[in-house]
């Protein structure tokens, strides 16, 4: 059985249709990227798997649960934001903590799970430091322990590169990937970037105009298109 189930998921904005019956899976452990132009419905589906945007049509699966009628904080599901909307006045461990306050754990509890959240992402040493004094890389990886502290079953990256240097992008790019694979985490990304879902990903949803043209391995999609729009959008006639 997948962890995860994307079944039929319809989405329109008044008029505008933005996704149209998006079905997918991932297993547990992999990563997914989802794959495609501005505009393309990325974004929607994302917020859609993590309950910020209600589809019209179409049903969430988690490990055999259909979650589409939960709110938000009770799906298990970590959302880490484009810009890591880090709190700039908190320190980084109070920036970890804050999701567990939220929740009322015992103030020993937070401090555990702040530690082992914070050891994840090699960021121990810089528990009491703010975030204007971490680089962009540092400052995302505080944001992906805020969002694994509260031990979410599914992670999911809203362009998580976008923010940063492109020079930087690649080591990040790395990094991350390692870091998802020593936490074994089931784990969703957006981007526009094809370099960077080849990179990271198990297997890969290429989207146009709210529709996934294909799903499979980075290499099935190189190397057996099976859109003219997949050719094109990867850069190879038919
Ligand atoms: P992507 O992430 O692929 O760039 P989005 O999911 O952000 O695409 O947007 C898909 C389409 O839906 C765009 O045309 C966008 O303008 C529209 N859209 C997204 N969110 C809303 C909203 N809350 N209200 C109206 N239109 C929206």
């Amino acid at each position: 059985m997948s962890h995860l189930v994307i079944d039929n998921v319809s989405k329109s904005f008044g008029e505008l249709p933005v996704l149209r019956g998006c079905s997918l899976s991932v297993e547990k452990g992999s990563v997914l990227t989802l794959l495609g132009p501005s505009g393309c419905g990325k974004t929607t589906l994302l917020r859609t798997i993590a309950g910020f945007i209600t589809p019209d049509a179409g049903r969430i699966v988690v490990q055999g649960n259909d979650i589409s009628d939960m709110p938000p904080n009770r799906r298990e599901v970590g959302y880490v934001f484009q810009n890591y909307a880090l709190f700039p006045h908190l320190t980084i461990a109070a920036n970890v903590a804050y999701g567990l306050k939220v929740r009322r754990t015992s103030r020993a509890e937070v401090a555990r799970r702040v530690e082992d959240a914070l050891r994840l992402v090699d960021l121990s040493t810089f528990a009491d430091r703010y975030p204007a004094q971490l680089s962009g890389g540092q400052q995302q990886r505080v944001a992906i322990a805020r969002s694994l502290v509260l031990e979410p079953s599914v992670l999911l990256l809203d362009e998580p590169f976008n923010a940063l240097d492109a020079r930087l992008r690649l080591t990040m790019q790395i990094e991350l990937r390692k870091l998802i694979q020593r936490v074994g985490i089931t784990s969703i990304f957006v981007t526009h970037d094809q370099m960077e879902a080849m990179t990271l990903s198990d297997t890969v949803a290429v989207m146009h105009k709210g529709v996934v043209e294909q799903f499979g391995s980075p290499l099935d999609i190189y190397d057996r298109p099976r859109t003219a729009y997949v050719a094109n959008f990867i850069g190879r006639a038919n």
